[in-house]
């Protein structure tokens, strides 16, 4: 089946009245950006919707990409006829006609927002549905169940057709609700919290802490193929990453084996901290989930949470792992993510990490090595290597200056 063009539905649009036309014209941008590759498409943007006009192009050529921008609810290929009443019924026909499978029952649900049209949606539903059956005997209705429904829809400019409904990754346009730091470990959590929090419309920078030479190259580079594949949503991502050795050793020889984590997860917030405010980013993104580890608990995230003033987000705090890991499979991250290498943090676990620290007990701890601590802290942001990333690999440093400026602050609300 050819088709004219797929019928774009937005996402949280509709919560969004004031803003609508600012979210109309990024998701305009996001996706065209989506299907760059695809040559000869065409865009219209009407009142939350856009179309997108195929031009012989095939519906399965769009369909892959579309499913990943975030900010569509779903979309539909589409026929496009006339309102001429004859023009309507032979697309109606040829529509499903060109099903597969052959449906066995149908139903006809029509919409008219263009109120001029002749026939209201009730006497349309016969008109169009009453062609299809007697030129289709072996077609039924069903207005429960039905194989399938062929949507016809009213408007000013034309008539669209269609009858396949396709879900989107909902949310808002990428870089709409601002920016936020994601602290990226590597593992199976955090790739699906930066994913979740750009769904909701946050841009992220990437933040890793490697403790080379302790930490292989092989952990760094699988954080990079992580941001990579985040890249795949956003276009380009730049990771932070951030020398965490000496921090990691003087921590350790405070004594208190059994803080380190608390004390290491502090540090590391406030240097993403430090990073955020570069970057005018006002959020860290971690990926937490409530008891899944010692640091995870609601003592330690207590604890861990009170170093910074930003609002600290947790997108996955309350979700199990298995839901955790369906997600991570679904979005590419999963294979990559469990690779065997090790984190800074899995080098220096202690045998009985705190579940409950004593916030005082680590504010001593964090005294007791003083100005040091400032000191090392600030060797650390200075000591970040920043790069960008595509989903191609390392873009290079004009691309990196173009990237650092968009979108620009006229894209987003804050
Ligand atoms: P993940 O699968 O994301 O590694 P996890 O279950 O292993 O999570 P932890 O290792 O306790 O949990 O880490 C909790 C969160 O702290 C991570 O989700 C991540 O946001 C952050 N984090 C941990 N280690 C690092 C690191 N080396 N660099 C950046 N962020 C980190
Ligand atoms: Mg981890």
């Amino acid at each position: 089946m050819i088709y004219d063009l797929v019928v774009v539905r937005l996402g949280e649009v509709t919560i969004k009245g004031r803003n609508r036309s600012r979210f109309e014209g990024m998701m305009l941008a996001r996706i065209r950006q989506a299907l760059a590759a695809v040559e000869g498409l065409e865009y219209e943007r009407t009142y939350g919707r856009i179309y997108i006009r195929l031009n012989g192009v095939r519906f399965e050529e769009v369909e892959e990409p579309l499913k990943d921008v975030f900010g569509i609810h779903s979309f539909s290929p589409a026929v496009r006829s006339g309102h001429d009443l004859e023009e309507v019924r032979a697309a109606a026909l040829t529509l499903m006609n060109g099903l597969e499978p052959v449906p066995q029952t149908f139903k006809v649900t029509v919409r008219r927002a263009w109120k001029g049209y002749p026939h209201d949606s009730q006497e349309m539903n016969h008109l169009v549905g009453a062609h299809v059956l007697r030129n289709t005997p072996a077609l039924k209705v069903d207005v429960h169940h039905p194989d399938a429904e062929l949507k016809v829809d009213i408007q000013q400019e034309g008539v669209y057709l269609s009858c396949a409904v396709v879900p989107g990754a909902g949310g808002f346009p990428l870089g709409m609700n601002g920016k936020a730091m994601l602290l990226l470990s590597g593992g199976i959590d955090s790739p699906v919290a930066g994913w979740m929090a750009m769904r909701k419309g946050l841009e992220i920078e990437a933040v890793h802490f490697h403790s080379y030479p302790f930490t292989s190259q092989q952990a760094t580079d699988k954080v990079i193929t992580l941001t990579q594949r985040l890249a795949h949503y956003g276009g380009r991502i730049k990771l932070h990453l951030v020398p965490f050795t000496e921090l990691q050793t003087r921590m350790v020889q405070s004594g208190h084996e059994h803080l380190i984590i608390t004390l290491m997860r502090r540090t590391m917030l406030r240097i993403a901290q430090r990073l955020a405010e570069r970057s005018g980013a006002l959020a860290i993104v971690t990926g937490d989930s409530l008891g899944q580890v010692a640091s995870q608990t609601l003592g330690s995230m207590n604890v861990i949470g009170r170093t910074i003033e930003l609002p600290l987000l947790r997108p996955l705090v309350m979700m199990d792992k298995r839901e955790i890991i369906r997600i991570s499979e679904r979005i590419g991250t999963y294979e990559t993510s469990i690779l065997p290498f090790e984190d800074c943090c899995t080098l220096f676990v202690p045998k009985s990490p705190a579940t409950n620290p004593n916030l005082r007990i680590v504010e001593k701890v964090e005294a007791g090595i003083g100005a040091e601590l400032e000191k090392l802290i600030e060797e650390a942001v200075q000591g970040t290597e920043t790069m960008i990333l595509t989903t191609e690999g390392r873009a290079d440093r004009a691309a990196a200056a173009a990237a650092s400026a968009e979108p620009s602050d006229e894209d987003r609300w804050f």
